[in-house]
């Protein structure tokens, strides 16, 4: 195992604690099998079946953007579209997250 792959594990591993902290909280209600993978693609993160892709340059990202990520795509298990609704339920998952959205904004990648 080289030093990248080392990183990604590591990162993979970042993402699920997050993302099993949000499903333990029992503030949302998300069923099924959910998994995460760190994969290289045109968007930042995107959620298809029952896996949350997230871009491998997001590993450079502070925690609190992390967590709104996570957040977000894990509300679109529940609503597909950016509706009022879905922002109620990302606030529900983490509540701070718009300060994580508004840093994901001004960042250039
Ligand atoms: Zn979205």
């Amino acid at each position: 195992m080289n030093v990248l792959d080392e990183e990604l594990k590591e990162f993979q591993q970042r993402l699920e604690g997050i993302l099993k902290e949000f499903r333990e909280s029992g503030r949302v209600e998300v069923y099924g099998n959910l998994r995460i993978m760190v994969t290289s693609f045109d968007r930042i993160a995107c959620l298809k079946g029952n896996t949350i892709y997230i871009n491998v340059k997001a590993r450079m990202y502070p925690e609190f953007v992390l967590r709104y990520i996570i957040a977000h795509e894990l509300a679109h298990t529940l609503v597909k579209k950016h509706t009022w609704r879905f922002w109620k339920i990302v606030g529900i998952i983490y509540s701070e997250y718009e300060k994580g959205k508004e840093e994901l904004l001004k960042m250039v990648w």
